[in-house]
């Protein structure tokens, strides 16, 4: 049998239920999980804030996972088998169709309605579809991706989902050479981006976000500045931002916070004809009142929404995890490690902002 936690519904305490050993079908790779993670989203799902989840779910979107069997011959995206043993991740989107409009017309594949997401739209009785469990079913076709040379899976998951939600932000973004960029939060995806801005070539990179601990590997990952939204008000982060462009405003501002009152604040931290990127709003947090003509039409203002991630992001997030992982040390943002049965102290860690990122270890891998 093999042992998972289960939110049943939103608000109620998870559940350690067993379920028989999967039988993978042919193209089905079956893996024993290393270690997974909680990302916002999953306490998002607890407190029932997204629209469409089947409960009740095992949890988990991104993990970790050692191969332990595959159903006939199975290759990754470079064309080389998967093999027995091997560490590797895959992207939690399946079943992205590339025959609907919007896999076709329209190139945008995170809106293909077909797509699944491990740990969020796979409820549990169609199996073990969700990381927060010894065991994860890949389905035939669900992308897997080894882990490069050099990169331990405590590094990877450091990263975790928010490797790749921004490193799709920042790519939304645009950022040019030289250019100055505000992230507002400093939560796993705003480190993230800090480093991907970094690697983009920006020249000043300014976090804004809290609590200090996150501030500090925000620096870290070599943000130029940080502003701790307890200590600094919203005026005085304006100032502090004009200030630093010569009164003009930051020419990308990406927005990876979840709170709407940072897309209140986030139009005037860009200059004009600037960009600025929502990512963080993946949930409905409600409604903000925002000024169209001062704060969009007279300011020239490209505002982008970035939902979801694609392979592509999971992908080249990792080639850049390996090539860089000595200088963003993405293992530094895990805080807390959670067995199974410990599901709920998971999750209230990271509501409570006590970790940065606290992992669910089903089995025997520990950090
Ligand atoms: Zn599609
Ligand atoms: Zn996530």
């Amino acid at each position: 049998m093999v042992r998972a936690a289960v939110m049943t519904q939103p608000l109620q305490p998870l559940e350690v239920r067993e379920y028989p050993d999967p039988e993978p079908a042919a193209g089905e790779v079956v893996l024993e999980t290393l270690c997974s993670e909680v990302c916002g989203t999953d306490v998002h799902l607890y407190h029932g804030r997204l629209a469409g989840v089947p409960y009740p779910i095992i949890p988990g979107h991104v993990s970790v996972g050692r191969v332990m069997e595959t159903a006939g011959e199975v290759l990754d995206v470079d064309g080389r088998p998967v093999e027995r043993d091997q560490i590797v991740t895959f992207l939690d989107v399946h079943e992205t169709c590339g025959h609907c409009w919007y896999c076709l017309v329209a190139q945008e594949t995170t809106k293909c309605p077909h797509r699944k997401v491990y740990g969020i739209t796979y409820p549990a009785d169609e199996g073990l579809l969700g990381g927060w469990s010894e065991q994860i079913l890949l389905k035939a076709g669900v992308k897997i991706v080894p882990l490069p040379e050099g990169v331990e899976v405590v590094d990877y998951i450091g990263g975790g989902c928010g490797l790749s939600t921004g490193f799709h932000a920042v790519e939304r973004a645009d950022i040019r050479l030289g250019d100055t960029v505000v992230v507002q939060g400093s939560g796993p995806v705003g480190l993230s981006a800090t480093a991907f801005a970094r690697l983009s070539g920006a020249d000043q990179v300014i976090v804004v976000g809290a609590p200090e601990n996150r501030l500090a590997l925000a620096e870290a990952f070599e943000a130029d500045h940080t502003l701790d939204i307890n200590r600094v008000s919203p005026d005085e982060r304006l100032e502090f931002v004009l200030g630093v462009t010569a009164g003009r405003g930051a020419d990308v501002v990406i927005e990876v916070s979840g709170n709407p009152q940072a897309v209140v604040e986030g139009p005037d931290l860009a200059r004009d004809g600037g960009t600025y990127v929502i990512a963080g709003q993946y949930t409905d947090a409600g409604s903000i009142t925002i000024n169209p003509h001062l704060q969009i039409n007279k300011k020239h203002l490209n505002i982008r929404g970035c939902w979801g991630t694609a392979f592509t992001h999971v992908y080249r997030g990792l080639r850049l995890m390996a090539r860089y992982r000595d200088r963003f040390r993405w293992r530094d943002l895990v805080s807390h490690t959670f067995l199974l049965e410990e599901a709920d102290e998971a999750l209230a860690s990271v509501e409570k902002l006590e970790a940065t990122k606290a992992l669910v270890v089903p089995g025997t891998w520990r950090l």
